[in-house]
């Protein structure tokens, strides 16, 4: 976060207190080289050293409380992995148990019974009893209270460090003297003074000083602010840089004209009116085709949101300007149901859609190859096959592709070299909805599309709760839907670990039930990975065509797949699947006219984090509410579609609490590069300065969409 100045980039062996063994030691263990990392280093939290908390109140869980109580008893439990010191301290209010899985002799020579302490650590929750594992430990009667010191510290260690007297306590005796000495002319202010007026942050020195020592709460606040904001700002200013840098030189072919094939289609073929969502988001992607700029666009849209007609359009308003339109689905069924609906919905026209995967015959390929390089077919649908070589276009206009997140960034590359003279604009569909915030930091350089309204006259899926208890009234409905004539999902989880494990439970429960759903009056499929890729479709089609009532699966079934007859879904174990794929899963019915239904079956205990999932789902079916949970859930890293990115390890920021930081920094970024496009002038090279010291040798990701 600091402009490199000669004192800042300092090696730490030379400050007070470190020396070459510890300045070893915190290179090896956290990365801190310099004056600068060290300072960098933040606290991760402060101790407030004046605040006792009753221990009857410490009761929320994950919370840092200082108790103070008489050491009652310890004793050593267990054995091997197990062994623990179990201690208990007692204040008027109550008492509460103290763990340490390690350090555990050293702790028992240092303890006394009948002592006065206080106890710092994190409250944790185990069979329903409030304790803490790993709290330091001090004599009451040796704390000293540090009148204007209130905020203690506390800093990232490990455990060598924390052995080798690099705890809390040692950091402080280093970083103490060092932000009091700390020289004010060693930081040169890069932030406008009209930006930090305008959010009233301190400058770059009282901000280093007060995130280390703030005196009280205001003040840790202010830095904070700051430092935050730092952090979103600057990744935002390189996106949107980034991104106005592409509007400003990519160029893409013009579709100027509405033609025939749009008009006709629209006008005789659509077969339904477009929602008002459906019309906006075709709007936008024919204004981006219009600009002589290459699109680069997102469509989200929740399952069944209708992405495919409006691809459709965007498709056929390349024809109308003499292009061609290739779309890439993730997996051959998907393809195959893409090429059927297009082909059904494009009837009657002369509009040719063919598809090539890696099954296409030989001779069969050949022939289309040909047919595609002369300009014979106007939308080839397919997979992986699409990017190879020899797929050659007489003038590609358009890619779209479907459920991005299975593509990499290289295979779309290939993509954009299909293009002759130029990339052919890229429609990016995907349904798993990605919150805003993440995607202002993950997708800030695309554009984007929602498709925020499902076609009229949907029935909302309704979606139940089930224990184990009550399997018997599950199956009674199952069978009151077959007889109405309805199928049934019935999906197993896939553990990834245990693929052998997943297919026992799968099997396990289709012998079940076949007990309850007997042939010859039933039928019933089963799909599972181990199976070939011919036999899944064998067995998908079979409940395609409706000649088995229940399909029992893995994840398999996860992506695309449209039968809107299947009305029910049952998901066995509920609660170890993850809340994306719940709602991708659940997006398998509702297709129909019919009343749907979603099943969770689990257990009768549930973790927190399982039973959040599960009410959730039960709760909403709105994809970009659930994202937001399953972030908060899990955190930015893991959230779908952004596995890959791994860029979001903020300091300070998180991008749940202080999501209207990260607006604010949006903005202000926006404004900024606006204004001032490069940067150049005299109020932003503190900004600009900043951006090429800090960023000139990492890669940056931003550039491929
Ligand atoms: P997804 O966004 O999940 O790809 P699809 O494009 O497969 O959704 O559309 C889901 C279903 O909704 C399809 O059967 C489609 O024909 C239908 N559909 C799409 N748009 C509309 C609309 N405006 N009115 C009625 N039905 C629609
Ligand atoms: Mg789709």
């Amino acid at each position: 976060m600091f402009i490199p100045g000669s004192y800042l980039t300092g090696k730490i062996e030379f400050v007070k207190g470190i020396g070459p063994a510890k300045a070893g030691l915190l290179q090896n263990e956290l990365g801190i080289y310099l004056i600068e990392d060290l300072l960098l280093d933040f606290p991760i939290r402060y101790l407030d050293r004046t605040k006792i908390t009753p221990i009857a109140e410490a009761k929320s869980e994950g919370e840092y409380v200082q108790v103070k109580g008489i050491l009652k008893d310890f004793r050593v439990m267990g054995q091997g992995r197990g062994r623990r010191l179990v201690a208990l301290v007692s204040d008027d209010t109550g008492g509460m148990e103290l763990v340490w899985f390690k350090s555990i002799e050293w702790m028992v020579n240092h303890l006394t019974r009948g002592m006065e302490y206080v106890v710092n650590g994190r409250v944790s929750r185990f069979r329903n009893q409030y304790n803490m594992a790993h709290p330091e430990m001090e004599a009451a009667s040796k704390k000293k209270t540090d009148s204007f010191q209130t905020f203690i510290p506390v800093y990232r260690s490990t455990e060598k460090l924390t052995k080798r007297g690099l705890d809390t306590k040692g950091r402080n005796r280093i970083m103490k003297p060092l932000i009091a000495e700390l020289p004010r002319d060693a930081f040169k202010e890069y932030l406008p003074d009209e930006l930090r007026q305008k959010f009233r942050f301190a400058d770059i020195y009282e901000t280093t000083r007060m995130i280390h020592y703030p005196m009280n709460q205001k003040q840790l606040r202010i830095a904070e602010n700051r430092i935050i904001f730092e952090e979103f700002f600057f990744v935002q200013l390189r996106l949107i840089k980034q991104y106005l840098t592409r509007k400003r030189d990519l160029k893409g072919h013009v579709f100027e004209t509405v033609g025939d094939y749009f008009m006709t289609f629209y006008e005789e073929h659509l077969p339904f009116e477009l929602t008002g969502a459906q019309k906006r988001v075709l709007r936008e992607i024919r204004r981006d085709m219009g600009t002589g700029k290459q699109m680069n666009r997102l469509l989200q849209g929740d399952v069944g949101s209708g992405k495919t007609i409006v691809a459709l359009l965007a498709a056929l308003l390349a024809r109308d300007n003499g292009f061609q339109t290739a779309l890439l689905a993730p997996t051959e069924i998907l393809a195959q149901q893409h090429f059927e609906s297009l082909t059904q919905l494009t009837e009657g026209m002369k509009y040719q859609v063919a598809i090539l995967t890696g099954k296409t015959k030989t001779a069969e390929r050949k022939e289309l190859l040909r047919m595609l390089r002369i300009g014979a077919i106007d939308l080839l649908v397919g997979t992986h096959a699409l990017l190879e070589d020899r797929v050659q276009f007489e003038e590609i206009g358009l890619a779209i592709i479907d459920e991005q997140h299975r593509f990499g960034v290289a295979q779309r590359a290939k993509l954009w070299k299909k293009g002759k003279r130029l990339p052919p604009h890229v429609l990016v569909m995907s349904a798993t909805p990605i919150p805003r915030t993440l995607h202002m930091t993950t997708y800030g350089d695309l554009d984007v599309s929602v498709i925020d309204e499902l076609p009229p006259g949907r029935k909302p899926i309704r979606t139940l709760h089930k224990t184990e208890f009550y399997r018997s009234d599950v199956i009674k409905f199952m069978k009151q839907e077959i007889a109405k004539g309805r199928q049934i999902y019935v999906v197993y989880p896939l553990i990834e670990e245990s693929e052998s494990l997943d297919l026992e439970d799968l099997n396990n429960g289709y012998e079940k039930l076949l007990t309850f759903f007997p042939r010859p009056d039933y039928q019933i499929g089963v799909v599972h990975g181990r199976m070939t890729p011919d036999e899944k479709e064998k067995e998908m089609e079979r409940f395609s065509r409706g000649t088995t009532h229940i399909l029992v699966s893995t994840t398999v079934i996860e992506v695309g797949v449209n039968i809107p007859n299947a009305a029910v879904m049952v998901i066995e174990n509920a609660n170890r699947f993850g809340l994306a794929q719940l709602h991708q899963l659940r997006g398998r019915v509702g297709r129909g006219s019919y009343q749907s239904y979603c099943i969770l079956m689990t257990g009768n205990k549930l973790g927190d984090d399982a039973r959040t999932r599960i009410d959730t789902m039960v709760r909403t079916n709105d994809g970009f509410e659930i994202a937001e949970v399953d972030l908060a859930l899990r955190g930015p890293g893991k959230v779908q579609g952004t596995e890959q990115s791994g860029r979001l390890n903020f300091r300070k920021a998180d991008l749940i609490e202080h999501k209207h930081i990260l607006k604010a920094a949006r903005e202000t970024a926006k404004i900024i590069l606006e204004e001032d496009p490069d940067l150049e002038s005299d109020k932003h090279r503190g900004i600009k300065a900043y951006l090429e010291a800090r960023h000139k040798s990492a890669e940056w990701w931003g550039r491929i969409s």
